[in-house]
């Protein structure tokens, strides 16, 4: 993908807007229970200090609906920024181009929580032009934040020129080399619990790869349409004409689908439930599936042997609780070796898909693991991404 890298501006004696995401988790005591988000944004800032901007930071924080709610104020992010950075941050509640042109050049500014106003989510041109009006240039460094038409992270770009942060830049690079031109043979393997919240996601992957896996729950859907009892199993009923849709979509595009061919199941819901591991025409009508069988395991890894992408979201089963991780954990660890062989590029987001990932320890294997839950999706469903389409050269 083309688009407007931060190395190409000249940054001296500019003010730099950046968006970042400092929508960090915290615990009930207000501490910050995962630095991720900050650690991200590291590297574009101190870029911006090394060529001499003025940087100001714009970040949204949990969902206060247009109020000012004191307890959703970014403040907090000030002191684990000083202490990453080892520099001071000025917080500013209410900015303006007088404020910010009386700072030092090399100052570091966080202004408060962008959605204290409705306009921001509203993608109100003032607020986009008031922003711009603080700054020479803006820089958007938050994809997670890409996916919303909002005034601070896509607006703002219709009134700045506008460039990918390092952590964005790192990111785009990476999804395209996963869907838009891609090493082949491709795959993908979609599993969660429901077709109904991947359906524009499905239709669009059928068309640009070589194979898609489709496991978890939301498979059951797709055996059931295929006219196999998924007994007591989650299972969108309704979905059934959909789901045959998508595999004849699939056919006609040479994509090939590959479902679970056994599958375990068992006939309570918890974690160390009794299982057992059936063929697909075994399912009792107490029964749930709740796992993909070892032999549905030794396909996929054999999809993964022949192919030379992999793109992954979400758990094949339900893996919170043993032994119904067994499938999601086996093939993320074979994916990760063949990673770590350079045998394939294997790029993973969205909802669960993360925490799946993190359970089979393979984070630091993959080629590049997005932690943009609805980013990463509308980018696999194919959608246009306002917050990256301000940067396109
Ligand atoms: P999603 O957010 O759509 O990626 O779905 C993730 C959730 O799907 C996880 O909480 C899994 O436990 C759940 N899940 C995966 N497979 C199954 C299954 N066979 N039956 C019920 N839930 C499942």
């Amino acid at each position: 993908m083309s688009f407007r890298r931060l190395e190409t501006v000249d940054l001296i004696g500019k003010t730099a807007i950046v968006r970042v995401d400092f929508n960090v988790p915290r615990n009930a005591d207000g501490d910050i229970t995962d630095d991720t988000r900050i650690q991200s944004a590291l590297p574009t800032i101190k870029h911006l200090q090394a060529k001499g901007a003025k940087t100001v930071l714009l970040s949204h924080f949990g969902r206060p609906k247009g109020q000012h709610n004191p307890a959703m104020s970014l403040q907090f992010i000030v002191p684990a920024l000083e202490a990453a950075l080892g520099k001071k941050v000025t917080f500013i509640e209410k900015p303006s181009p007088t404020l910010i042109a009386e700072l030092d050049q090399d100052a570091i500014v966080l202004v408060e929580n962008t959605r204290f106003t409705t306009m921001e989510t509203e993608g109100h041109p003032d607020m986009a032009k008031f922003l711009a009006s603080l700054g020479d240039v803006f820089i958007m460094d938050a994809f997670s934040a890409s996916h919303r038409k909002h005034a601070s992270s896509a607006v703002i770009g219709e009134y700045l020129p506008s460039y990918a942060g390092l952590a964005m830049e790192r990111e785009l690079d990476h999804l395209a080399a996963a869907l838009d031109h891609p090493k082949t043979p491709v795959m993908a393997l979609v599993g969660g619990a429901k077709v109904s919240s991947k359906i524009d996601l499905l239709e669009n992957l059928v068309s640009r790869l070589d194979t898609l896996v489709i496991g978890g729950g939301m498979a059951n859907t797709f055996l059931y349409a295929q006219g196999y009892d998924v007994g007591a199993s989650l299972c969108e009923k309704d979905l059934r004409d959909k789901a045959l849709d998508i595999l004849k979509a699939a056919e006609n595009a040479n994509c090939r689908i590959v479902l679970p061919i056994d599958v375990v199941v068992a006939t309570e819901f918890k974690a160390n439930a009794e299982s057992r591991v059936c063929a697909l025409d075994a399912v009792k009508s107490n029964e749930m599936i709740l796992d993909a069988g070892p032999e549905t395991v030794s396909v996929i890894l054999d999809v993964m042997d022949a192919s030379k992408t992999l793109i992954w979201n979400g758990p094949l089963g339900a893996f919170e609780m043993t032994p119904f991780d067994t499938s999601t954990v086996e093939c993320a660890k074979y994916a990760a070796k063949l990673c770590r062989k350079d045998a394939i590029t294997a790029v993973a987001g969205g909802g669960d898909t993360v925490a799946a990932l993190a359970l089979a320890d393979v984070l630091d294997d993959f080629t590049f693991i997005s932690t943009a839950g609805g980013a990463f999706l509308e980018w696999m469903e194919g959608k246009p991404l306002p917050g990256v389409d301000i940067l396109k050269a």
